[in-house]
C-alpha cells in the first residue's frame, strides 16, 4: 500500500467505526497484519474486536521482563477468554545481562539517555523483531491520550518501522473505551481501577492523581513532551 492509497483510505474511513477499520485492515493485510498489545484497556478492546472478526488474527506482546504481575494476569485471562495465541517477544538475554552488569537494575531513573537505552533493549529491539515480517500493524493509540498524539490519524505510513500503522481507536474518548469494555465484558488490568490509566513497566509507571494528564504516571520524572519510548513517534 503506497502513501496515496493510505491517504484515500484515511478519507474513506475517517467516520467509520473501529470494527470497520479493523475489518478493512484484516482483509487487506491478512497474515501480514500484526496487532500490538500492551494489555492496556485500549489494546484489550482492539483484541476483543479483532478476534471477533477473525479468531486467528496475530496479536503480539512485548514482555520487557519488568511488567506488573497484574499485567501477566490479564494476559492469562485474555488467552482464555478469546483463545488468543499471543506471540510473545522477550529482550535479548545478552543485552539485558550487559545492561544490568554495567549500569545496575534502575539506570532508567538516572537520565533520559539511560531510560531510552533500557527501552531500546527491552522494547524497541523486540518490536523490530515482531514487525519484521509484517506489512501493517495495529495499535490502540488515541488522540486524547497525550499532547504528542493529538493529530493521530486512523491510518498512516509508519516511517520509523517502514510499514502501515492502523489506529482504529484514534478518535475514541476514554469514556467510549470504558463503555465498550462494560458492554462486552472485556477483561482489563485491575491496575486501571487503582489510578493507572496508562500501564507500562512496573518501575516506570505510577498511579496518577485526579486532574493529572493520563500519561503523567509514565516516566513521571520526565516532562510530558518526552514521554515516548520509541515504540510510537507520537
Ligand atoms: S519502561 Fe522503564 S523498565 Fe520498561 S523498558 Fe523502558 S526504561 Fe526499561
Amino acid at each position: 500500500m503506497n502513501k496515496e492509497q493510505i491517504k484515500q483510505i484515511k478519507n474513506e474511513y475517517k467516520d467509520k467505526s473501529p470494527q470497520e477499520i479493523l475489518k478493512f485492515a484484516i482483509s487487506e493485510f491478512g497474515d501480514h497484519l500484526k496487532i500490538a498489545s500492551s494489555l492496556g484497556v485500549e489494546d484489550q478492546v482492539i483484541t476483543q474486536m479483532a478476534t471477533q472478526i477473525n479468531a486467528s488474527v496475530k496479536v503480539f506482546v512485548l514482555d520487557t521482563g519488568r511488567l506488573h504481575q497484574e499485567t501477566y494476569d490479564v494476559l492469562d485471562q485474555t488467552r482464555q477468554a478469546y483463545s488468543v495465541n499471543y506471540e510473545v517477544y522477550f529482550p535479548k538475554a545478552e543485552s539485558v545481562e550487559s545492561l544490568l552488569q554495567e549500569k545496575g537494575p534502575n539506570s532508567f531513573y538516572q537520565s533520559i539517555e539511560n531510560r531510552k537505552e533500557c527501552c531500546g533493549i527491552r522494547k524497541i529491539e523486540p518490536l523490530k523483531r515482531a514487525l519484521s515480517t509484517a506489512k501493517a500493524w495495529v495499535t490502540g493509540l488515541r488522540q486524547s491520550q497525550s499532547v504528542t498524539r493529538a493529530a493521530l490519524p486512523i491510518i498512516e505510513w509508519d516511517e520509523a518501522h517502514g510499514l502501515v500503522k492502523v489506529n482504529p481507536l484514534a478518535t475514541w474518548s476514554e469514556e467510549d473505551v470504558w463503555a465498550y469494555v462494560k458492554e462486552h465484558n472485556v477483561p482489563t488490568n485491575r491496575l486501571h481501577k487503582q489510578g493507572f490509566p496508562s500501564i507500562g513497566c512496573s518501575p516506570c509507571t505510577r498511579a496518577i492523581k485526579e486532574g493529572e494528564d493520563v500519561r503523567a504516571g509514565r516516566w513521571w520524572w520526565e516532562s510530558l513532551d518526552q514521554k515516548e519510548c520509541g515504540l510510537h513517534s507520537k
